[in-house]
């Protein structure tokens, strides 16, 4: 800290992501990376842009990959917002549409970025606790009006990994038509039924997704937003105040290629599904309560063993998961569903410590 630092930068306390090691040799199943590489169609269209081409700008709206999304979920470009990883469409979110100067709801358990954001955008919240079974109540959201800034929270929640029915998040809407709802579907292709639909009857929706985990894109650093015409054109105004270019003409090609690829898309995401579940019976069958997973992640805790001491064993044995501090879910492991050779050494691994 110093005197030349802002107040605001002062207070902030930044998001810790999770580690990303230096050894290569780790099995890493700790920030919900995809096993299987991206669409090689994405590879081929990123390969061919490598070249002359980095010379000239990019498209100043992405267009290419507005066509591509639109087209996917039957909606016009003008729905579409992209940028550098859904991280930063949310932080565009929270300037654009989420700061009235009254409190912004979300779940008390979710994911850490949305604190953070509150802070750095000086946006008050109140966290909403979760059910005793870690779901959101969806009564404890309706009818606020304009007593609040809005509300976000991620579907599957993270780091539960707990669904909410696309009816809960319909009736989440209808009883907040005066303040935007942003859904945050970075885990949605792994089990669930996506609020896109939804954003033809409620203007106050805004969905995001990544391409970063159902894509197996995450070092691309691409994400998107899908809503009203006039939300979007909320979000352009904060992006084009902030960088008038979103996306590097590599990701708007590589992004692009890979809406495209659905054959790649429905292969790799079914694997992951197939090993889930194998995954959730395995660490069921050791004993581990695991919370039903709509995601790429299983939440998982044993009532015998301290959750810092497994993830220390695991780690000795060259695997990496993520362990949380915060009261309510320091006894919990959230493991990345991998292959299942991944997941078998990981099972093998608990056997051992756990005997
Ligand atoms: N939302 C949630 C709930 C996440 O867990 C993540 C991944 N850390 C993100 C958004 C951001 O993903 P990305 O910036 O890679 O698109």
């Amino acid at each position: 800290m110093s005197k030349f630092w802002s107040p605001i930068v002062s207070r902030l306390t930044p998001y810790t992501p999770g580690e990303q090691p230096k050894i290569s040799k780790l099995v890493k199943l700790n920030t919900n990376e995809n096993p299987y590489g991206p669409s090689p169609k994405a590879i081929a269209a990123m390969a061919q842009e490598i070249g002359d081409n980095l010379r000239l700008y990019p498209n100043p709206d992405a267009e290419p990959l507005k066509l591509a999304i639109a087209k996917r979920h039957g909606l016009s470009p003008s729905q579409v917002f992209v940028g550098n990883g859904s991280d930063e469409v949310l932080a565009h979110a929270f300037q654009a549409l989420l700061k009235h100067g009254a409190p912004i709801l979300f779940p008390d358990i979710t994911y850490s970025f949305y604190p953070t954001y509150a802070s750095l955008y000086e946006v008050e919240y109140r966290a909403v606790p979760l059910a005793e079974d870690f779901t959101i109540r969806v009564d404890d959201y309706l009818g606020q009006g304009e007593a609040i800034g809005g509300i976000i929270f991620p579907n599957p929640n993270a780091p539960t990994g707990c669904l909410l029915a696309l009816d809960e998040v319909e009736r989440l809407l209808a009883g907040n038509p005066d303040r935007v709802v942003i859904v945050d579907e970075a885990y949605i292709d792994f089990g669930g039924d996506s609020a896109i639909d939804l954003v033809t009857r409620h203007p106050n929706l805004l969905v995001v997704q990544t391409l970063s985990k159902s894509r197996s894109l995450a070092g691309l650093r691409v994400g998107f937003a899908v809503g009203h015409a006039d939300l979007i054109s909320a979000l352009e105004r904060v992006k084009n105040s902030f960088n008038s270019y979103p996306l590097d003409r590599i990701a708007i090609a590589g992004a692009t290629a890979a809406m495209e690829d659905d054959a790649h898309f429905d292969r790799t995401r079914n694997a992951v599904i197939a090993s889930r579940s194998k995954l959730a019976d395995e660490l069921a069958s050791l004993g581990f309560e695991v919370l039903p997973s709509a995601a790429n992640f299983v939440f998982a805790r044993h009532p015998q063993h301290d959750a810092a001491g497994l993830a220390a064993s695991l780690r000795g044995d060259g695997i990496i998961v993520r362990h949380f501090t915060s009261a309510r879910i320091n006894q919990f492991l959230r493991i990345t569903v991998g292959t299942d050779e991944a997941c078998g050494a990981l099972t093998d691994s608990l056997r051992k410590h756990l005997a």
